[in-house]
C-alpha cells in the first residue's frame, strides 16, 4: 500500500517524516544549524544555509503539501509573515479583490501596507457572486477568500471564486485557518495559493506563532519559495518542530472540537438573551448547503451576539471555562471580542458596516467536556437577566 492511498488521519502520523532515517528516532530532529558545510569546493549539496532551506522546516512544508494536496509547502514566521509574503507575488498596479470580513491584520496589511507600494483592493461581500463580478478590474490579480469568514462565519463559494478567477487570469488565495485540510480542500476545489496561522488548530495548543502556505502549481512553487527567500521571514525549527507534533492530533482534536462546537451552537440558539448565532453548521445558515458541500463539517468556532454590550461585558466576566483572549483553534476553549480583539485595527465605521457589534463574541470550542460548557455559559446567562433586568 503507498502512502498515497492513506487516509488522511493515517497520513497525518505516516508519512516520509515518521522516522529519522540515520537514527530510526521517531520524531523529526531538529536541525539548529544556521550553515552546512559543504564538502567539494564547486558542488555544493541541497542545503546550504537555513533562511533558503531547513531539514526541519522543510519536513513540516513537505507535510502541509502533502495534507493540502499541493506540490509544495512553506513554512514562514506567523500567519502574516505566510499571507505578506504571498502577496508580494504583487507587483505594483496590481488590483486584489478581498472578501469584506476579512482578519484585522489581513485587513491591515492591504489597506496600510500594500497600498503604499501601489497595490491597490476592492472588499466585496464574497458570498454574493454578482458584488465580486461587480469589483473585478482589468488589473485584478488576486481574489482573496476567508472562509468561513471571521468573525461572522460567512461562507464563500470556493469553486465559484476560482472559476472566476481563472477566467480573468487571476490567482485565488484563501485563507484555510479556520478549517484546515483535514474539512476542507481548498485547491482541490481550484484556488492557487492556501495559507494558514498555523498558530491555530494545526498545532493546537496555543504555544507557537506560524503560518504556511501551499501551492499546487511548480511554477507558482518556485516563484514563493525565492519570495521566502527573499523576504526571509522563515519559520523557526524549534516551531517547526512544535506544528509538527500538533499537527499529529489534528483530526481527533477537531472531531472534538466540532462535535463540541454543534452542541453549543443549538443551545445558544435558543437562549433568550441571545440575539444571533453564527454557526455554518446550523441549518438556517444562509450557506449552510455550501458548506456541507465544500467542506467536511462547519468547523469549531462560532459567534454570537447577546442583546447589549453590558450584557456582552457581564457575561465576559461571569463565565469559567473558556480564556478570554485572542486566538483560536487549541486544545482549551478561547472566547474573544472581535471589536476589541481581532478587529480592533479596524475603524470602527467599517467594523460596523460589516455587522462586527459590540455585543459580538467568537468562540473556538476546545476539548472540554461540552456538558461543563453548557452549565459554564448558562450560568453566567442566567446570572446576566438578574442583573440586566
Ligand atoms: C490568526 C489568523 C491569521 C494571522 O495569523 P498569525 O499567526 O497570528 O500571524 C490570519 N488569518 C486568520 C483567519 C487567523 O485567524
Amino acid at each position: 500500500m503507498s502512502d498515497e492511498c492513506f487516509s488522511f488521519e493515517t497520513k497525518l502520523l505516516h508519512n516520509r517524516h515518521k522516522f529519522d532515517v540515520t537514527t530510526g528516532g521517531v520524531s523529526v530532529p531538529i536541525q539548529h544549524a544556521s550553515t552546512f558545510h559543504q564538502s567539494s569546493f564547486d558542488k555544493y549539496g541541497k542545503y546550504d544555509y537555513s533562511r533558503s532551506l531547513n531539514p526541519t522546516r522543510e519536513a513540516l512544508e513537505e507535510q502541509i503539501a502533502e495534507l493540502e494536496g499541493g506540490v509544495r509547502g512553506f513554512a514562514f514566521a506567523s500567519g502574516m509573515a505566510a499571507i505578506s509574503t504571498a502577496f508580494l507575488l504583487l507587483s505594483k498596479g496590481d488590483h486584489v479583490v478581498i472578501t469584506e470580513d476579512v482578519y484585522g491584520g489581513t485587513f491591515r496589511i492591504v489597506t496600510q501596507v500594500l497600498s503604499r507600494f501601489g497595490i491597490e483592493h476592492t472588499f466585496v461581500d464574497m458570498t454574493n457572486l454578482q458584488a465580486v463580478k461587480d469589483a473585478i478590474q482589468p488589473n485584478t490579480k488576486v481574489f482573496y477568500v476567508e472562509t468561513p469568514s471571521n468573525p461572522l462565519l460567512k461562507v464563500t463559494d470556493i469553486e465559484a471564486i476560482s472559476q472566476l478567477a481563472k477566467a480573468h487570469n487571476a490567482y485565488t488565495f484563501v485563507d484555510n485557518t479556520f478549517l484546515t485540510p483535514a474539512l476542507q480542500k481548498p485547491l482541490e476545489l481550484g484556488a492557487d495559493v492556501v495559507l494558514h496561522s498555523a498558530t491555530k488548530f494545526l498545532s493546537g495548543h496555543s504555544d507557537v506563532v506560524a503560518g504556511l502556505a501551499v501551492v499546487k502549481d511548480e511554477e507558482l512553487g518556485n516563484q514563493l519559495a525565492f519570495l521566502q527567500n527573499s523576504f526571509g521571514a522563515v519559520l523557526g525549527v524549534q516551531d517547526a518542530w512544535l506544528v509538527m507534533r500538533g499537527l499529529k492530533t489534528l483530526s481527533v482534536r477537531l472531531e472534538q472540537s466540532v462535535t463540541n462546537a454543534s452542541k453549543l451552537a443549538n443551545y445558544l440558539k435558543d437562549h433568550p438573551l441571545v440575539k444571533n448565532v453564527y454557526y455554518p453548521g446550523l441549518s438556517d445558515h444562509p450557506q449552510y448547503e455550501l458548506q456541507k458541500k465544500q467542506a467536511k463539517s462547519a468547523g469549531a468556532v462560532l459567534s454570537f451576539e447577546l442583546e447589549s454590550e453590558e450584557l456582552t461585558k457581564f457575561f465576559v466576566e461571569n463565565v469559567k471555562i473558556p480564556v478570554f483572549a485572542v486566538s483560536l483553534g487549541a486544545v482549551e476553549s478561547i472566547l474573544s471580542y472581535p471589536a476589541k480583539m481581532s478587529h480592533g485595527a479596524m475603524p470602527k465605521n467599517e467594523r460596523e458596516k460589516r455587522g462586527i457589534s459590540n455585543s459580538l463574541l467568537r468562540l473556538s470550542v476546545g476539548l472540554e467536556h461540552v456538558d461543563d460548557l453548557i452549565a459554564d455559559f448558562s450560568n453566567a446567562l442566567s446570572n446576566a437577566i438578574a442583573v440586566v433586568k
